[in-house]
């Protein structure tokens, strides 16, 4: 009904009309504490345009902890380091396996399939790595002028928790390093990367910072982030290693690039259009938010826009 027309509050009262009965249907994240006893019952959109437009419904001013969701800026500080040499240490497949998984790790060498499973991302933070302290501070930093909001900040809560529960990604950081993949000190680099999984924002800061992501490499005040190459390989990436070993139905459902985080946010990107941005803690098998997916399975339908 909806469908020739686009308007987008009107399509986002309808998405959040028809999610309503599906709170309770996906799981919290229970691998930390902080995550598992969060209100579950939560919900928000947010759209960013090309042209500054913004769009947005449900709890829009909450933070949420954006988990790895995180793995995108710093694999955009990578890329603007390294260029095609990031290559070298990390693949650009899909990996078809947990993002947690050490198996394939050990048969391939100590290269991560790609940056957006724990052990790529792992990488990643290692490649940006200038410092104990200096490199945390650099991505929040990043983030922080992407919004543009100077308030997002670590919950520390959280990254203590990921330090303490975070066996397999020693696991992983460890075994890269018996592999030479990691050069810099595995504890100094897992600090980085547990506080980047810690960073808390709202779903409008969330679409704000990756708008350059929609709009070619740049700012809305276009200023160059990243070349339109650049930008171009982070939507091919999040398009097939995005979702962890679910990419394939999120593509088949949604029909965009997008990232997801076990907190429960999911980004979503229309080249040359629009940035979205859903949360909603509670999860499907997959890790991926269950009513996030949903929401965005409809707004494609609704604005009959994707990227096929
Ligand atoms: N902090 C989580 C971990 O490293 C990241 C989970 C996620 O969002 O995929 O296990």
């Amino acid at each position: 009904m909806l469908k020739d027309k686009l308007n987008y509050p009107e399509i986002l009262k309808q998405i959040e009309q028809d999610i309503q009965n599906d709170f309770g249907k996906g799981k919290l994240a229970d691998y930390i504490p902080a995550l598992a006893n969060i209100n579950p019952n939560q919900f928000a959109i947010h759209i960013t345009t090309t042209l500054g437009e913004e769009y947005s419904v449900g709890n829009v001013d909450t933070l949420f902890s954006i988990q790895s969701i995180s793995k995108v800026y710093t694999f955009t500080l990578a890329l603007k380091q390294l260029n095609d040499d990031i290559w070298q240490r990390v693949g650009k497949e899909p990996s078809g396996n947990r993002f947690n998984s050490l198996v394939q790790l050990e048969y391939e060498n100590g290269i991560p399939r790609n940056p957006f499973i724990n052990a790529g991302a792992i990488v990643i933070s290692d490649i940006i790595f200038d410092g104990l302290g200096k490199t945390k501070n650099k991505v929040l930093q990043f983030v922080r002028g992407l919004s543009p909001n100077q308030t997002i900040s670590f919950d520390e809560e959280v990254a203590d928790s990921e330090r303490e529960f975070g066996h397999r990604n020693r696991a992983m950081a460890n075994l890269m390093k018996s592999f030479g993949n990691l050069k810099n000190d595995t504890n100094d680099v897992l600090d980085v990367y547990f506080h980047q999984c810690s960073i808390q924002m709202t779903v409008k800061d969330l679409s704000r910072s990756l708008i350059y992501l929609a709009n070619g490499g740049k700012s809305l005040s276009n200023q160059e982030i990243i070349n339109y190459r650049q930008a171009k390989r982070i939507n091919a990436l999040m398009l097939t290693c995005g979702l962890y070993d679910a990419v394939g139905d999120f593509a088949y459902r949604v029909g965009l690039p997008a990232k997801s985080g076990v907190g429960g946010g999911i980004v979503a990107i229309i080249p040359n259009k629009l940035v979205i941005s859903v949360w909603s803690p509670e999860l499907n098998q997959a890790g991926n938010s269950y009513i996030g997916t949903k929401a965005l399975e409809l707004f494609t339908t609704y604005a009959s826009n994707s990227i096929f």
